[in-house]
């Protein structure tokens, strides 16, 4: 069986003496292993990422640039043997895969951008003969540490802006699906980039915690569940490291009574069950205000999901693949089968349905009645399991939005542009859409959420990426110009 191993400057290593297994999700057969990494391994990744940073960092910024360019290009030509690499491991449809490669693209394009990015601010004559300007400068090795559900998608979030700042990097990405991590090594030295500013470590929290624990890694990136961004930003902030530790969520979505019915049921259907629910922006509380439109809500997703076609993410026919691990099919179901008892109404039990595969399938699951204390509303269950609150007013709504822990996402159906930006005031969310069930912003913008989703005040890739992944100096100077100078121990004033 073969082993993926670790990518340290531009070379494959790892002897793996702690390996972990990699599941085709599809038939549930183990399909190959991966190294995990221990503290030294990771310490020889971080040690390429230190000796590569001065050249990068010196590496004119146009130079630097092409390489985005050419990284761009690449990606689209190899899109297909990439999606096929995240599909065999992470199980979704290629057409699933082929969009997260789309979505990573534009975090490449952003950083193709670099030096318009990186240009810093000039005051002439702040006083007599005195400029001042500003630089950004990178912060040196950065820790991306990626979760199982975009493999290409969310390091390319962290490694495009990084790099393109003059940073190096360790990546440590999911180990349930690392092969995809292996592969954007590749094709960005492809590119251009050199060996070192690139490596990826596999494994589990030995890895994570040598990145946490390494004083030569200045920032890290996370992205994963609620309790391990916590923990992760804890202490690495304990160490003086900056962190953005994105976590989980439970994403609202609220339908008025004036709404486009049909249309917010089939974003309902999309936006609850594309990707098997494993998206960190799926929509996974529907909020009908007022009980016709929950009624009418309830049927129309019914409806709809009855033809969907669940099946391995490699046939063009499957709408939906199977779940990323046979543990994490089983604990979604639990959800579902513990609702009732909680008093919630099950309208579509997937856990009932039969698939003639060893695969990690599961159905699609609709549950109505749900309400706050129940523990199918309260955690994030990351799976097809779509629930629906019924409430009476908009207020009612908002309320209980506030009112969760989570807040990733959220978006609001209606016809009412008053309602709607009102919604947009009140709401305790970082990324909002107006009739729009997945609002992920593009990639000029930057992504995060508000609350137990995010630990740390940068958001990831866009403007505020730049912001993170570099520090400002501000130069003040004074060049000798004739003017009489004199000795003065008073405090220096512009004024
Ligand atoms: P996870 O938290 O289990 O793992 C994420 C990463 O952390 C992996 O690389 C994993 O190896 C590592 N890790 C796991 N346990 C650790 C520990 N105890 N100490 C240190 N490192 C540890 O998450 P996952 O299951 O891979 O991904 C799904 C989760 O990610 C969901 O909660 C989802 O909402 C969230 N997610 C959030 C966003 C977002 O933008 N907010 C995006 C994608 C996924």
């Amino acid at each position: 069986m073969s082993t993926v191993r670790h990518h340290i400057n531009g070379a494959e290593a790892g002897e793996g003496a702690r390996t972990g297994r990699i599941y085709d999700p599809a038939t549930g057969a183990v399909a190959r292993e991966v190294a995990f990494a221990d503290t030294a391994e990771v310490e020889a990744a971080i040690a390429a990422a230190r000796e590569a940073l001065p050249a990068w960092r010196a590496t004119g910024l146009v130079r630097r640039a092409d390489v985005f360019f050419r990284l761009r290009q690449l990606l689209i030509e190899r899109q297909d043997d990439l999606a096929a690499i995240i599909t065999a491991e992470h199980g979704k449809v290629l057409s699933d895969a082929k969009g997260e490669i789309s979505r990573g693209i534009e975090n490449v394009e952003f950083a193709a951008g670099l030096v318009h990015l990186l240009k810093g601010e000039r005051s002439e004559q702040v006083s007599r003969g005195v400029d001042v300007h500003s630089v950004k400068q990178p912060v040196g090795v950065v820790g991306a540490i990626t979760p199982f559900n975009f493999p290409v998608m969310v390091p390319l979030w962290m490694m495009s802006s990084a790099i393109a700042c003059g940073n190096t990097v360790v990546l440590k990405p999911s180990e349930k699906d690392p092969s995809a991590s292996i592969f954007l090594a590749r094709l960005f030295e492809e590119a251009g980039l050199p060996a070192g500013v690139l490596n990826v470590v596999h494994g589990d929290k030995v890895a994570v915690d040598a990145l946490l624990d390494s004083p030569d890694v200045r920032a890290i990136s996370f992205v994963g569940s609620t309790p391990v961004a916590r923990s992760i930003y804890e202490r690495g902030t304990a160490q003086g490291k900056r962190v953005q530790a994105l976590g989980g969520a439970k994403n609202h979505m609220v339908v008025m009574p004036d709404a486009d019915l049909d249309g917010a049921a089939d974003a309902a259907v999309s936006a609850a069950y594309g990707s098997a629910g494993e998206r960190c922006m799926a929509v996974s509380v529907l909020v009908a205000v007022g009980d016709d439109v929950a009624d009418a809500l309830v049927a129309k997703v019914a409806e709809r999901v009855q033809g969907l076609r669940i099946g391995p993410g490699t046939d063009p026919e499957s709408e939906m693949g199977p779940l990323i691990t046979g543990e994490h099919r089983d604990k979604v179901a639990s959800y579902v089968t513990g609702a009732t008892a909680e008093g919630a109404e099950v309208v579509v039990d997937g856990t009932t349905v039969e698939f003639d595969s060893d695969g990690f399938f599961i159905g699609v699951s609709l549950v109505d009645r749900v309400r706050p204390g129940m523990r199918v509303y309260d955690e994030e269950i990351f799976g097809p399991v779509l629930s629906v609150v019924r409430v009476q007013t908009y207020a009612e709504a908002v309320e209980l939005i506030n009112a969760n822990s989570f807040a990733n996402g959220t978006a609001i159906f209606t016809r009412d542009g008053g309602t709607a930006r009102q919604f947009e005031i009140d709401i305790e969310v970082g990324m909002v859409g107006i009739n729009v069930p997945i609002p992920v912003p593009i990639g000029a913008y930057s992504f995060g959420g508000w609350k137990n989703s995010l630990f740390g005040d940068s958001h990831m890739y866009g403007p505020e990426s730049i912001h993170f992944y570099t520090r400002s100096k501000v130069v003040t100077t004074r060049w000798p110009d004739h003017t009489p100078t004199q000795v003065d121990l008073g405090f220096p004033s512009n004024h």
